[in-house]
C-alpha cells in the first residue's frame, strides 16, 4: 500500500458480523469504506447466540457508540444429567447475544442504519470517513491492474437487481466473505468447507411458553446433556428487538447428532420444494415427517424432561451442517488483499468463537492499515489464531460427539498448538493469542 496515502478506499466484501466490524474500525480510522454485500439489508439470522469474547468485547470499548447491554450474562455452563438432577460442568462467564442484535448494533455503528434494534443511530463523528453499505451486490471478480507503485484493484459487482455489472476501484481490498468465500476461492481454490460428520437440530422457544419449573433450569447458565456421542445444549438469548426481559428473552435449543453423507441426502431435503440443501435447512422448510422422527427419539430416549419440553415446543425447527476450513494464507496481492472472518477460519459451534475471531480480525486489519504490523504481521497472527481456536473447536466436537481416543488425538494436537502460542508469547514478550474463557469462579446476584 502506499503509507503516505491519508484515506484509503476500502472495500469489503461481505457484510455480516466481520466485514461491518471491519468496516467500523477502518471509517474511524478516517478511510472511506464500501460494503458489498450480496444478501438483503435485513436478513433472516440463524436465531442463535453470538459469545462476546474477549477480543469482541475490545472491539466493542474501542468502537462501539451505543451503551445499552445487548447480551445475557451466563456465569458457568451446567450439565443436566439424566436423573435430572445439575452439575457444574465449567465456570466461565460467557455474554451472549444474538446474531440479530449483534448485527444492528454494528449497522447503526456503521452507516446509521435505523432498525427497530436500534432506531437512533449513533453521530458519525467529524473524523469518521464515508461508509456506504450495497446491498444485494455481489462481487464476482478482483482484478489487479497498473504496475508497482500506481496498483489498482478493481472489482466487478453484480447488482441483483438489475444485473448490471460495474467496476470499483480499491487501494485495499479485505474478504470478509464468509464460509465460501470468493477471495479464499480466488487464491486458494483447493481450500474448501468439509463437512466434519454430525449436524445440529435446532430452534427457540420463548421463554415465556415453558413451564416455570424449565426456565429455572435454563435462566441463566448454558446448559448442557451429554449422550453417548451426541449432546443437546440450551441457553438463553435476548428476544424481539433485543429484549432482555424475563420472560421475553428465547430458549436456544441445540441437539448435535452424527449423520452419515447418505443420511444426510434424506435430512436435507426441502420440505416445501423438494430441493436438497447444503448448510442449513432454514426454519419452515425442515420436512415435518424428518421432524416428527426426531421429536420420537427425543421421548424415546427419554432426553431430561426439561429438554424435551422445550424439543417439544420448538415451532420453526431449523437444522444446521456442522462444516470447517482453515485457510493457509490471509494475505495477497502484498498485502492490498486480506482474508478475516468465516472465510479464513470456519470453527465448529462448540467454543462460540467465530465473533470473538471477526473482532480480533477487525481490530488487527486496523493495526496493520495504521502501519502498525506489515501485512506478514497481520497473516502471522491471524492464522496463528486461527489454528488455536479452529484446533481447540475440533477437540470440544470431538470429545462431545465422537470416542475418547478421537478426543484425546484433538486434544493432543490443540496443546500441541497452544504450545506453539507459549513460545511464541515467551520469545516475543507479546501477549498469548489463545483467548480462554475467563475461570474466575462468579456468583450471580442471588447466590
Ligand atoms: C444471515 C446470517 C445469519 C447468521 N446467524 C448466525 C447466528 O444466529 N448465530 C451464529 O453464531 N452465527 C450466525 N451467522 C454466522 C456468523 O455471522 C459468523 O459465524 C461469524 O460471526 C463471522 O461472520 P463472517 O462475517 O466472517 O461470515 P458470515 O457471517 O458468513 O458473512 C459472510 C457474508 O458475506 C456475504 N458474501 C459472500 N460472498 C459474497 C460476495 N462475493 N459478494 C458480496 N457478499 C458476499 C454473505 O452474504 C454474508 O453476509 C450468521 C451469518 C449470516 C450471514
Amino acid at each position: 500500500m502506499e503509507p503516505d496515502k491519508k484515506q484509503l478506499k476500502v472495500v469489503i466484501l461481505g457484510g455480516s458480523l466481520a466485514g461491518l466490524m471491519c468496516g467500523i474500525a477502518l471509517k474511524h480510522a478516517g478511510h472511506e469504506v464500501t460494503i458489498i454485500e450480496k444478501g438483503e439489508n435485513v436478513r433472516q439470522s440463524h436465531m442463535a447466540g453470538v459469545c462476546l469474547g474477549l477480543d469482541a468485547e475490545r472491539f466493542l470499548e474501542r468502537h462501539d457508540r451505543l451503551s445499552n447491554v445487548f447480551s445475557h450474562r451466563c456465569l458457568r455452563i451446567q450439565a443436566l444429567k439424566s436423573d435430572e438432577t445439575v452439575q457444574v460442568f465449567i465456570n466461565a462467564r460467557r455474554d451472549i447475544t444474538n446474531w440479530d442484535a449483534y448485527y444492528f448494533r454494528l449497522r447503526a455503528n456503521f452507516d446509521g442504519y435505523k432498525s427497530s434494534f436500534y432506531p437512533i443511530p449513533p453521530q458519525p463523528s467529524a473524523t469518521d470517513g464515508p461508509s456506504s453499505y450495497n446491498a444485494r451486490r455481489e462481487v464476482v471478480d478482483l482484478t489487479r491492474t497498473g504496475d508497482r507503485g500506481n496498483t489498482k484493484l478493481v472489482l466487478s459487482v453484480l447488482d441483483h437487481d438489475t444485473r448490471d455489472v460495474s467496476k470499483v476501484e480499491a487501494d485495499l481490498v479485505v474478504g470478509a466473505d464468509g464460509p465460501d468465500s470468493f477471495i479464499r476461492a480466488k487464491y486458494i481454490p483447493e481450500s474448501k468447507r468439509r463437512y466434519v460428520g454430525y449436524i445440529a437440530w435446532r430452534g427457540t422457544v420463548p421463554e415465556s411458553e415453558v413451564s416455570e419449573a424449565t426456565r429455572d433450569v435454563f435462566k441463566r447458565s448454558v446448559t448442557i446433556h451429554l449422550m453417548d456421542r451426541h449432546h443437546c445444549l440450551v441457553y438463553t438469548i435476548p428476544g424481539v428487538d433485543g429484549s432482555l426481559e424475563k420472560g421475553e428473552r428465547y430458549l436456544n435449543f441445540l441437539w448435535y447428532t452424527n449423520e452419515t453423507p447418505e443420511a444426510l441426502d434424506e435430512i436435507l431435503i426441502d420440505g416445501i420444494d423438494g430441493h436438497r440443501h447444503h448448510n442449513i435447512v432454514p426454519s419452515g422448510h425442515v420436512r415435518k415427517d424428518i421432524w416428527e422422527a426426531r421429536l420420537q427419539t427425543a421421548r424415546s430416549i427419554p432426553l431430561p424432561g426439561p429438554f424435551l419440553e422445550i424439543i417439544t415446543k420448538i415451532e420453526r425447527p431449523f437444522i444446521q451442517v456442522i462444516t470447517e476450513v482453515i485457510s493457509p494464507r490471509a494475505s495477497f496481492e502484498d498485502g492490498r488483499v486480506l482474508l478475516m472472518g468465516d472465510g479464513l477460519s470456519l470453527y465448529r459451534p462448540h467454543t462460540a468463537f467465530s465473533g470473538t475471531q471477526a473482532a480480533f480480525h477487525a481490530l488487527k486489519v486496523e493495526e496493520y492499515v495504521e502501519g502498525k504490523i506489515s501485512a506478514q504481521e497481520y497473516e502471522e497472527k491471524a492464522l496463528r489464531y486461527a489454528r488455536l481456536h479452529w484446533s481447540q473447536s475440533i477437540w470440544y466436537g470431538d470429545f462431545y460427539q465422537y470416542s475418547k481416543w478421537t478426543a484425546l488425538k484433538s486434544a493432543l494436537y490443540y496443546w500441541f498448538h497452544c504450545g506453539i502460542d507459549r513460545v511464541n508469547s515467551w520469545w516475543t514478550g507479546e501477549e498469548r493469542l489463545l483467548r480462554g474463557w475467563s475461570k474466575v469462579v462468579e456468583q450471580y446476584d442471588d447466590e
